[in-house]
């Protein structure tokens, strides 16, 4: 049985104090329940987030990570250093690393292999352009990018796995798709994981949509039959905001 997943994406905002002012607020403010919470942070605040968090069943992710174990990669952040801090999810291919960071669906299949030996969670993120949907092209986009980015992957895998269908037409422009063109679009990752792997597989996989998702639209969204939660970028900033989308 799938759980609502609820997942914040921090991008690049709060310093490492505001940081800790959200952890504080959001705490007092927020009753654990069925639902599964995390908050996708910049690498210098995950260990601050985790200590913060703890014993709350609010969990951590990382926005990014390589897919080695270690070596001469100045700038990157392994899958170990995470782990080893208490972060449990990590953002896999956000269309943003894709546009400006060279991320492939090769380096994407690369990490999602590495985030499931060293015991993190992925949240891989999958979308189209507004130039493909307008071609008719957007089926064909997200089952390229699901066929490349988890070649390899076993079912067992694929069950623990979380997708994001993010529109990039809909990511920070307060355009959001409608909840039926959502809808449509998660149940049809969950097909594609079916001809791909196999029913189970299909039915276990969690799938959220991504893309200007806010308290005014969560509830129609969460309430959508194939979907099963959001990745919440500009919302998950503040922890009132945040906190109503959870409790949807
Ligand atoms: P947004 O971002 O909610 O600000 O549109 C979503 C995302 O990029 O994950």
């Amino acid at each position: 049985m799938r759980r609502p997943f609820i997942a914040g994406n921090w991008k690049m905002y709060k310093t490492l104090s505001e940081a800790r002012a959200f952890a504080e607020q959001f705490k007092e403010i927020y009753v654990k329940n069925d639902i599964r919470v995390a908050v996708c942070a910049p690498y210098t605040h995950l260990a601050v987030l985790c200590e913060a968090f703890k014993g709350t069943g609010i969990a951590v992710g990382a926005q990014n990570m390589h897919f080695e174990d270690e070596g001469a990669f100045t700038g990157e952040v392994s899958a170990n250093v995470l782990k080893e801090i208490g972060v449990l999810y990590c953002i896999i291919g956000h269309s943003e690393r894709r546009q400006y960071f060279a991320e492939t669906d090769e380096s994407v299949n690369k990490k999602l292999h590495k985030a499931f030996e060293k015991g993190l969670l992925p949240i891989l993120c999958i979308g189209e352009t507004l130039a493909e949907r307008e071609a008719g092209k957007e089926h064909d986009v997200v089952r390229g990018q699901l066929t490349a980015d988890l070649q390899g992957l076993s079912c067992s895998q694929i069950a623990e796995l979380t997708i994001a269908y993010e529109p990039i037409w809909a990511i920070g422009t307060g355009k959001t798709a409608t909840p039926q063109q959502a809808n449509e679009m998660c149940g049809f990752i969950r097909d594609v994981i079916e001809e791909l792997y196999d029913d189970k597989a299909a039915c276990e996989v969690t799938v959220q949509y991504g893309g200007s998702v806010k308290p005014s639209n969560a509830t129609e969204i969460m309430n959508m039959e194939e979907i099963d939660g959001a990745l919440v970028g500009g919302a998950s900033l503040n922890p009132f905001d945040f906190l109503e989308i959870i409790n949807f």
